[in-house]
């Protein structure tokens, strides 16, 4: 057994979850898989996990053609879902501050209907001046410029 739960269910290691509900593949590619959370929100819903296959902690860590098959799964799964809920948060938590909790890079797909009560953007929203955005911008052109050459 390794120290990812996420990499036991891949290699079937793992044959249930914690709650001791089996564990289900729902869809799976080459490289990637998903399966149902077992972490429901309120009201009760899907909460569809998306994961590559091969252990990466962080988006960035994935090769490309495994990046492609997450988003075409994530894609498809989103397709599934709304065609009995109107629409779909997707989330992926990159790094711990984030709140990822498993350290398997993995993206989250949560069906929405309009007045369902769950709270996903849970952030108070503020105002900033034009200064700030531009310098924001600016910051965030740098630093995508610097993190594509790597
Ligand atoms: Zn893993």
């Amino acid at each position: 057994m390794s120290s990812c739960t996420f990499c036991d269910f891949v290699s079937g290691e793992w044959k249930q979850h914690k709650n001791k509900f089996k564990f289900q593949i729902l869809h799976e590619t080459k490289r990637t898989m998903s399966f149902l959370s077992i972490d429901f929100p309120k009201p009760a819903k899907e909460h569809v996990l998306v994961i590559p296959k091969k252990h990466y902690t962080n988006l960035e860590d994935c090769p490309k053609t495994t990046l492609h098959e997450l988003v075409d799964h994530v894609a498809l799964i989103s397709k599934a879902i709304r065609t009995e809920h109107e629409g779909c948060n997707i989330l992926l938590n990159d790094g711990r501050s984030a709140e990822q909790t498993v350290m398997h890079a993995h993206f989250h797909v949560v069906p929405r209907d309009k007045g369902d009560e769950i709270e996903i953007e849970l952030w108070e929203r503020t105002n900033i001046t034009a200064k700030t955005y531009k310098k924001l911008n600016a910051n965030l052109k740098k630093l995508i410029k610097k993190a594509s050459k790597t």
